[in-house]
């Protein structure tokens, strides 16, 4: 941990020279007079996503990207001209346990293909650091339980990308569901899907996805109903279709419809594809109101609106929000409205389970996630 003034001094001092540093830099380092701990992240895996994340710390005054973990020596040159990375904080896949040493990095945001997640976060906790890791945590429950149970023993935080937990319409229709505004809740719909594109990618490629779009879209729906409902869910069924086995081989599922069962009554119906665009819908109904969100989970602006109307919270940028609030979890033990630790993730993960067992058995399939 640093702090924004320590941050301050060392670029304005003599390790880089003032020309290295943007204006916009500055400008959002002095805006924000922030003088509390920062939370220093190294990426793990920069691609897509990472890039987006990156980006988005930018912005963050509890937050700052410090570090990188990569397989791609140009890409590790190009991010540390881009964000100012000294060498000594740059890793390769082979050596980053040596990350241990480094006292100047607290956490390691993993971002890399689903497959890679567990053996890489259980590298980084036993090298000591606080781990973020992006969904799908693991490629199942018995993975999950094992990256849990490793950040327990290395006395480390565990927390998962769950972006939408930190996004405020989506809080707002929490605010109303906890406060009783929908009346008993009966029913949710989420429907989560795109039409994929290059059938070499790795999200097609069993070995590193784990799945098909279960795994990586259709997770949104099974998180997305446990905390539009507010409930666990206790039993699941399926059912996958199939156009396409060519592009989309055995064990990745093209599309899966798949429904739950709440303690309280309520029920949930979901679709997860790989095969439709256009689907990125949350519909929340109680008896006496609804919410309906679309799109719901893409990175926003998130639109919705309830039976009272329009939705009209501001947009953040989603990872700009998140960040911050995991630098407020970790160093000022906030409690997220909604969790976002490794728990957390391993409840989608026991229901992604019973969903595949439930597709491929054709049975209900009882869930027990207390
Ligand atoms: P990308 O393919 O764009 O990037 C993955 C990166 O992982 C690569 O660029 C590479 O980086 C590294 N990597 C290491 N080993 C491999 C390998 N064997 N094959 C391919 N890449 C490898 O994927 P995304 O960024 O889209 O997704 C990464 C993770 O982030 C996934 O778990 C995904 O589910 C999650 N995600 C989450 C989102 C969210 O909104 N929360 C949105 C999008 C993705 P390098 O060259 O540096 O080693």
């Amino acid at each position: 941990m640093n702090s924004r003034r320590g941050f301050l001094q060392m670029i304005t001092g003599s390790v880089f020279s003032f020309s290295l540093i943007s204006r916009e830099a500055l400008a959002s380092v002095k805006e924000t007079n922030y003088e509390g701990p920062v939370l220093r992240v190294a990426i793990m895996g920069l691609g897509s996503y990472a890039s987006r994340v990156a980006e988005a710390m930018q912005s963050c005054k509890k937050a700052k990207l410090v570090g990188v973990i990569s397989g791609t020596p140009s890409k590790i040159k190009d991010w540390q001209t881009k964000y100012f990375i000294p060498e000594k904080n740059c890793y390769h896949y082979g050596n980053f346990d040596e990350i241990k040493n480094n006292p100047d990095i607290d956490a390691v945001y993993v971002i890399t293909p689903n497959a890679l997640h567990h053996d890489q976060v259980i590298r980084v906790a036993a090298a000591g650091k606080h781990v973020i890791c992006e969904k799908p945590m693991a490629l199942n429950a018995k993975e999950g339980q094992e990256m849990i149970d490793a950040c327990e023993k290395a006395k480390v935080r565990l927390l998962v990308g769950y972006r939408m937990h930190f996004e405020a319409k989506t809080l707002e229709v929490i605010r109303m569901r906890n406060e009783g505004e929908f009346g008993k809740i009966r029913f949710f719909q989420g429907l989560c899907g795109f039409r994929i594109g290059d059938p070499g990618q790795w999200r097609l490629n069993k070995k590193l996805s784990g799945g098909g779009s279960m795994m990586d879209i259709g997770i949104y729906a099974v998180n997305g109903a446990r905390y539009m409902v507010g409930e666990e869910p206790v039993w699941v069924t399926a059912q996958e279709t199939k156009t396409d086995s060519a592009k989309f081989k055995e064990g990745v599922d093209e599309t899966i419809q798949f429904q739950m069962g709440f303690p309280g009554g309520a029920v949930a119906s979901c679709l997860s594809t790989y095969a439709m665009n256009n689907l990125d819908r949350f519909f929340l109904d109680g008896d006496s109101g609804f919410a309906e969100m679309q799109p719901s989970t893409n990175y926003g602006p998130i639109k919705g609106r309830t039976h009272k109307g329009e939705l009209s919270q501001p947009h953040i940028t989603h990872q700009t929000v998140q960040m911050e609030e995991m630098a407020s979890i970790l160093f000022e033990g906030r409690q997220p409205i909604l969790p976002v630790d490794g728990k957390e993730a391993l409840k989608d993960l026991k229901i992604i389970d019973a969903v595949y067992l439930a597709a491929k058995t054709g049975t209900k399939v009882s869930l027990d996630l207390r």
